[in-house]
């Protein structure tokens, strides 16, 4: 029987610990030297009010996985991670001035 893993040291983070008491994302962040007390998943994010919709798509179990090892190696959210994704597409694809 396996024991149970203890839970993350970094406050507020339910995530099971992996390494040193921490989680892969909070270890990642520690060996980084990053705050261990900014949420993870902090973006510079929108300025207050900017108008926000919610997005929902399907994709292969497979895709889901990458994306999930991806986040969790840059100690992304899955959801930061998307967000981030779908700035940089929008972004690369914005229209420049000639
Ligand atoms: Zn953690």
């Amino acid at each position: 029987m396996t024991a149970p893993l203890s839970p993350c040291a970094a406050p507020g983070c339910a995530r099971p610990a992996l390494s040193r008491g921490l989680c892969g994302a909070h270890y990642q962040r520690q060996r980084r030297g990053v705050s261990l007390e900014r949420p993870l998943g902090a973006t510079s994010g929108p300025p207050p009010g900017e108008p926000m919709s919610q997005v929902t798509t399907h994709v292969p179990l497979e895709s889901k996985r990458a994306l999930e090892a991806h986040a969790e190696h840059s100690a992304l959210s899955l959801y930061a991670l998307l967000r981030r994704i779908l700035e940089e597409w929008l972004e690369a694809r914005r229209p420049r001035p000639q």
